[in-house]
């Protein structure tokens, strides 16, 4: 008898045990990162620098999973439903944990309740962009231009919830424009079909679009920050162009649903700061004109107080934008 239950505690004793030794391992099998757009587009290009590194650091793949629709937010919701065990993680951003929340209604998650936030990546400016040989040569003969024209306009986005969807209406309400407005399943894609000349402008994060504006594929009017950006000195902010409410600065940052065990979350969050430590991740993500988070910027804290500040500014800019058709 007595032996029955030493081997019976010992059986408790070591079910007990089982998910702290999980985590303890964690990761023992590839983690799957969901990007929410297509391949090629801003998210997918920093989810893949990142990762990358991460995944050296905590010695399993990271697999890449992009998964479209619904301007990221069917994505976004999956992650948000899925087992909480460190092993399906999304690449989210301004628009699906931000944007979103005003732009659906009836979303299936809560940005800021639904997920553990693991921490920021990088900082992206959004541009206003167009065709090559649009005809305005600058950004007040854009505005100009848009109004008298906008009948005849195809504006390009990553379907209602993405950044480019989002930092256009911002754009468009300023104006006071509703151009015809053409969803593809990220800015990627999109971007191709602006260098095609088959849209007329969008507004992109500035990590898909540097070597296309450098080599004259397409134009840019103005970036949406204070500063100009170091990798793009020529082109102007939107203050100085004339258009000083167009202030769009976009962000990527990595989230597992909600639940997800501390340590779990945690060795996530210093893999994610191993890689924003390090000179070639650093590098790369510079080049492309993204702004790093500072430490304080960075870790789970952070990126909760950013979400919640975010879904707060955006809410406001979207309402004032009005109905969306
Ligand atoms: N960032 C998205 C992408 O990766 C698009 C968007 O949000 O506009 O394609």
């Amino acid at each position: 008898m007595l032996v029955l239950v030493r081997l019976l505690s010992c059986v408790v004793a070591m079910v007990a045990a089982a998910p702290a030794l999980a985590q303890g391992d964690y990761p023992t099998r590839p983690v799957n990162l969901v990007v929410p757009f297509a391949a090629g587009g801003p998210t997918d290009i920093v989810a893949r620098i990142v990762g990358e590194h991460m995944s050296r650091t905590l010695k399993q793949q990271f697999v890449i999973e992009n998964v479209l629709g619904a301007g990221g937010t069917t994505a976004s919701t999956r992650v948000a439903k899925s087992k909480p065990d460190g092993y399906s993680i999304i690449m989210g951003h301004m628009g699906t944990h931000a944007a979103s929340v005003a732009l659906y209604p009836k979303l299936g998650y809560k940005p800021d309740v639904d997920f553990a936030p693991i921490g920021l990546a990088a900082g992206t400016p959004v541009l206003i962009l167009s065709k090559k040989d649009f005809a305005p040569k600058d950004l007040k003969e854009f505005v100009n231009y848009v109004k008298a024209n906008v009948s005849k306009l195809n504006m390009a986005h990553a379907g209602v919830g993405s950044v480019s969807f989002t930092t256009c209406l911002l754009l468009n309400s300023i104006i006071g424009v509703k151009p015809t407005s053409v969803p593809y399943s990220g800015t990627g894609p999109a971007l191709t079909a602006l260098i095609a000349g088959q849209v007329d402008y969008m507004c992109d994060q500035i990590v898909n679009v540097v070597q296309q504006i450098e080599a004259g594929q397409i134009k840019a009017y103005a970036i949406g920050t204070r500063e100009r950006s170091p990798v793009l000195p020529n082109v102007p902010t939107a203050s100085e162009a004339g258009l000083p409410e167009f202030q769009a600065s976009a962000w990527n940052a990595l989230f597992a649903p909600q639940g997800t065990p501390q340590p779990i979350v945690d060795r996530l969050a210093g893999a994610l700061d191993q890689a924003l430590s390090d000179p070639g991740v650093r590098k790369r993500l510079l080049e492309l004109g993204s702004v790093l988070p500072d430490q304080a910027g960075r870790g789970p804290k952070a990126l909760g107080a950013l979400v919640k500040s975010e879904v707060e500014r955006w809410t406001k800019v979207i309402q004032a934008a009005g109905p969306l058709e």
